[in-house]
């Protein structure tokens, strides 16, 4: 595989990303709200650089069987009451941009005082809505990544970089 952004490169933009947050809510508390199960990482190291009172929860996407879409579907049951307070959303990447308006439309039917929105990464020249989120790591290229939390058929969240997967890694990785 090959290297995307390094491990130090994701520290040094998570570092600046709590820094723009931080600068815009001030320290109210805030309700972070994470997408599995790609965000895992992303969420543990933000939520460590960020000082406000802070709760955090999850809801649930799934869209990709391997690198093949099918429809949305979003579990929100393992997500605190968010009615009246700050929302920070957190994904790991912004590709159509459909996961992120459907999750962000569903929230805001609990009513939530505020909704902004973070994302690690944004696939450049792939979005097909209008909305863009609050707060973006990088952009990248059209290019499918995997590490930091994010998987190809479940694997690779581990690893601590950003890679792009190679033809030979996609052939004979079923274990
Ligand atoms: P969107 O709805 O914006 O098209 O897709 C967002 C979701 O698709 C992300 O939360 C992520 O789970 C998945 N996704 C999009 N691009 C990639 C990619 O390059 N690699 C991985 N592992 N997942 C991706
Ligand atoms: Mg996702």
């Amino acid at each position: 595989m090959k290297i995307l952004v390094s491990a130090a490169e994701i520290q040094a933009s998570v570092e600046s990303l709590a820094a723009k947050i931080k600068e815009r809510e001030g320290n109210r508390p805030l309700t972070v709200i994470a997408i599995m199960t790609g965000s895992i990482v992303f969420l543990a190291d933000l939520i460590r650089k960020l000082e406000m009172p802070l709760r955090v929860g999850v809801v649930q996407t799934s869209s990709y069987r391997g690198t093949v879409r099918g429809p949305l579907s979003i579990n929100a049951a393992m997500m605190p009451d968010i009615a009246g307070r700050d929302v920070l959303l957190v994904d790991d990447i912004f590709d159509t941009g459909r996961t992120l308006q459907e999750v962000i439309a569903s929230l805001a039917d609990f009513q939530p005082r505020s909704l902004s929105s973070a994302v690690l990464l944004l696939k450049r020249g792939r979005q097909e809505v209008d909305l863009r989120p609050d707060y973006v790591g990088f952009e990248i290229p059209d290019e499918f990544v995997v590490g930091y939390g994010l998987d190809y058929n479940d694997l690779y969240r581990n690893l601590p970089f950003l890679a792009v997967l190679e033809p030979s890694d996609l052939a004979g990785q079923n274990s």
